[in-house]
């Protein structure tokens, strides 16, 4: 292993948005697909574990020592647009702001939307991240994967992914994204496309505590229902454990309080969790993914 690119022993915690994580006992941050591609396959020939994180916006560590390898792709973030044909190709760590705003600024339609999720693109990808009816899934032509397992390197086709809301396939198979090329119509107005981005992160921050350290929504929205009502119900906003507590701006959101660890968040998860079922008998799976916990992901 290149030692100039392996970091041991690495607290995660300044690599999620909710500030809490354990201890990677390997980490790195490739820059290029070279460098990503040599250390799955150094993780997969020494028998290590390997995880990817994003922007660590979805997710939950467990306060632990983490066994194996974690890579962090934010430094991947070449981003190549077309503004004439609406091609677009990003590696996996192209942040979803910073392509949404690209977009907008090249005339490009459709990924106005995405300006409020602080994820990477191969995280929203494996997330099928969203607003409403929106996500990447409809914008997109290919994802450039490495299956970890083998090595291989593919390119699948969107009809070849299976999306549903906040699944993607990836989410059960051993694909790693290294990146995607989408489509987005051209030639729209530029003016009307960057004030339609900006007034959409502007109702983001209306709405949800985006400045305070959090993972988004903590839960999905159970059929015909909304996961941040359930937990309003029972009377939970604003509830802390330790320094998690319920977002009193919007019940689906965990915000941590300066002082929370994964135990307090995970405890809050666990106790909104049992209140909706005993009075509801309704089951909240989570959205957030989980690292260094027993729970099945
Ligand atoms: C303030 C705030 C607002 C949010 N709003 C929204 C919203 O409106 N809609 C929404 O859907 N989400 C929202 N989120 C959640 C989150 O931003 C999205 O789920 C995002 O897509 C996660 O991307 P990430 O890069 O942070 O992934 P991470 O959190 O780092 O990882 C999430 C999962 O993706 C996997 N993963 C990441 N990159 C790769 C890769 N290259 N290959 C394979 N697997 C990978 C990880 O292993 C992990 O299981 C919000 C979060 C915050 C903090």
């Amino acid at each position: 292993m290149n030692r100039k690119i392996l970091s041991e022993n690495l607290n995660l915690s300044s690599y999620t948005t909710i500030k809490v994580g354990g201890v990677a006992e390997y980490f790195a941050e490739p820059k290029s697909v070279e460098e990503f591609s040599y250390l799955i396959k150094w993780s997969t020939l020494n028998n290590q574990r390997c995880q990817i994180i994003g922007a660590g916006s979805n997710l939950l560590i467990n306060n632990i020592s983490i066994k194996g390898l974690v890579i962090c792709t934010k430094k991947m973030k070449s981003l190549t647009i077309e503004p004439y044909s609406g091609i677009v190709e990003a590696e996996a760590g192209v942040m979803l702001p910073t392509l949404s705003n690209s977009l907008a600024k090249n005339g490009l339609q459709g990924g106005e939307w995405a300006i409020g999720i602080p994820g990477t693109l191969g995280g929203a990808i494996y997330m099928n991240a969203g607003t409403g009816n929106l996500s990447l899934a409809k914008n997109l032509i290919s994802v450039k994967v490495i299956n970890k397992k083998t090595l291989e390197k593919l390119e699948i086709q969107k009809k070849d992914i299976n999306f549903k809301y906040r699944f993607s396939s990836f989410q059960s198979n051993d694909l790693t994204i290294i990146s995607a090329k989408l489509y987005f119509e051209p030639n729209g107005n530029l003016e009307k496309l960057i004030k339609k981005t900006k007034n959409n992160l502007k109702l983001k921050k209306e709405t949800q505590p985006y400045h305070l350290p959090s993972f988004g929504s903590v839960f999905k929205n159970p059929e015909n229902n909304y996961a941040a009502k359930l937990i309003d119900d029972m009377g939970l906003k604003g509830f802390k454990i330790g320094g998690a507590e319920i977002s009193k701006m919007h019940s689906n959101f965990i915000i941590n309080n300066s002082s929370a660890s994964s135990k307090d968040i995970y405890e809050l998860i666990t106790l909104i969790q049992q209140k909706v079922l005993q009075k509801k008998g309704i089951y909240l799976q989570p959205e957030v993914r989980m690292i260094g916990f027993d729970y099945p992901n």
